[in-house]
């Protein structure tokens, strides 16, 4: 069985990151996603235990210490972290995990033991002023709480080059494509790839029994 991929998205907030990762889970179902716990509130519609596990900063806090997060970090004045369990359970079942998560949190499963499982990738808008108009169109946050990501955007963005791809978020549906590619092909690495030794070897047996 091959080990499970950590398949890292980032992007500044509003490039559409959560628009690719929620297509990604529905083209392929056995990857998981990699529900983050925060202490920010939850936006409407938003489900505790499906976009996020809603913790105070207490028990966040608490999780940290006990050792239970595979990342965390602070974004926007809130915590947010990458619970370890799930993520392990998964690569024991050979599926892929799909996270969401800023460039703090993607250094630090890059630069930990799992680094090697790590394919990143990052998400950049069209343009700033498309950027921020995706923020407004999606109509969740206040005029503060958007002013603040879009001065938080340049950070990110600043961080791009630490990742194995890019993809320049136009067209979604290009988008999406360009990010299958990559999964399929990543997936196609001859180190992940554990059962092809043996399948040469059948195919040497073919070979010699000509
Ligand atoms: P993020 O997760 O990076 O913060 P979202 O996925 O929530 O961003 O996208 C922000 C908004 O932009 C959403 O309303 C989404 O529908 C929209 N959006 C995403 N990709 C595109 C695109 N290629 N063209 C136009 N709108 C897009
Ligand atoms: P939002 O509040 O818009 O859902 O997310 C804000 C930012 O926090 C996004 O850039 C998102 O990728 C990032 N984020 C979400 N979960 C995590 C996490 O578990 N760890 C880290 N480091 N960042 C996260």
């Amino acid at each position: 069985m091959r080990r499970g991929l950590l398949l890292i998205l980032s992007s500044p907030s509003g490039a559409g990151k959560s628009t690719l990762a929620r297509r990604l889970m529905s083209w392929d179902r056995t990857i998981r996603f990699s529900v983050s716990a925060t202490t920010r509130q939850p936006r409407p519609g938003e489900e505790d235990g499906r976009e996020y596990y809603f913790r105070s900063r207490e028990v966040f806090e608490t999780m940290v210490k006990t050792g239970e997060m595979l990342e965390h970090a602070e974004v926007f004045g809130n915590l947010y972290g990458s619970p370890k369990g799930p993520v392990e359970a998964a690569m024991k079942e050979g599926r892929d995990t799909l996270f969401d998560i800023d460039w703090q949190g993607g250094q630090q499963i890059r630069n930990s033991s799992l680094g090697r499982d790590v394919v990143s990738i990052f998400v950049l808008p069209p343009s700033i002023a498309e950027l921020e108009s995706r923020l407004r169109g999606r109509a969740q946050d206040s005029d503060e709480v958007i002013a603040g990501r879009m001065a938080k955007s340049r950070d990110e963005i600043s961080h791009w080059a630490e990742y194995d791809y890019v993809i320049v978020n136009r067209d979604i549906d290009t988008a999406f494509n360009e990010l299958t590619t990559i999964l399929q092909a990543e997936r196609l690495k001859r180190d992940r790839q554990p059962d092809l030794s043996e399948f040469v070897r059948t195919l040497n047996t073919e070979f010699a029994s000509r």
